[in-house]
């Protein structure tokens, strides 16, 4: 388990993770957040979903444009950059 500081850190590498512009497979994508994880926990997780889990229940996913997250699992749009959810 992550401190709210470490989900802090975890959600915007898992962020970033969508936001690549270049083609990058789905381990590429999320290689940073899983090594972040492992280098906190020492726990070799290979799902990025169930690291992000509780963070998403409780505010949403990350917005595909800025990152940010869409406050409640049920935001339409993006609070931060108006981008509407897909
Ligand atoms: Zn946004």
């Amino acid at each position: 388990m992550l401190d709210e500081a470490e989900y802090e850190k975890a959600y915007l590498l898992y962020g970033k993770a969508f936001r690549y512009r270049e083609r990058k497979t789905y381990e590429e994508r999320f290689k940073e957040l899983l090594d972040y994880y492992r280098e906190v926990t020492g726990v070799s997780e290979t799902n990025p979903n169930a690291i992000m889990h509780h963070r998403i229940a409780q505010y949403g996913e990350p917005c595909e444009k800025c990152g940010k997250p869409y406050r409640t699992p049920r935001a339409s749009f993006c609070a931060a950059c108006g981008n509407r959810k897909g």
